[in-house]
């Protein structure tokens, strides 16, 4: 996909709405530039999550995108799968609904854990996926995805 193919079909409002701890579910979304949009547009010379919370939600934002390449760019070389892809328009692929962030905790300089729950629909019904990630900080300074728990709730 072209550059701005991609950048012509991006939202306006975030589609991670802002999600953090005790923040209202009504609260107005930021921008999407000003949100995950400058990590997931910004390319090598952008800027990086500061955080493993700022690193899920755009994350989050690149699966309602379809960016695979962030994901991967984004995903511990070791952890992430070959077959990756998030094309939104594949057969079965989910519509990504909405992100809440339940818990964001700093276990030391390089790891840190998030629990969210994203809402999502696949062949007409409505499903909940609640995990507890795991991230780490590589030498570069930038926070990766590495793994996670699934809540059965
Ligand atoms: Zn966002």
């Amino acid at each position: 996909m072209n550059a701005e193919f991609a950048r012509a079909s991006r939202p306006t409002d975030c589609p991670c709405g802002g999600a953090a701890p005790n923040r209202a579910s009504g609260a107005k979304p930021p921008r999407y530039a000003d949100c995950c949009g400058r990590f997931i547009d910004g390319g090598d010379g952008g800027d990086a999550p500061a955080t493993a919370l700022e690193l899920m939600r755009s994350r989050y934002t690149a699966y309602v995108l379809g960016d695979t390449g962030y994901l991967r760019a984004t995903w511990a070389a070791h952890t992430c799968p070959a077959d990756l892809d998030a094309d939104p328009a594949a057969p079965g692929a989910p519509r990504w609904l909405g992100l809440a962030i339940r818990r964001h905790d700093v276990l030391d300089a390089t790891h840190a854990e998030v629990e969210f729950v994203a809402r999502y629909k696949t062949g007409g019904r409505a499903f909940r996926l609640h995990e507890s990630s795991r991230f780490t900080r590589g030498d570069d300074g930038r926070w990766r995805y590495v793994d996670g728990d699934i809540h059965e709730n």
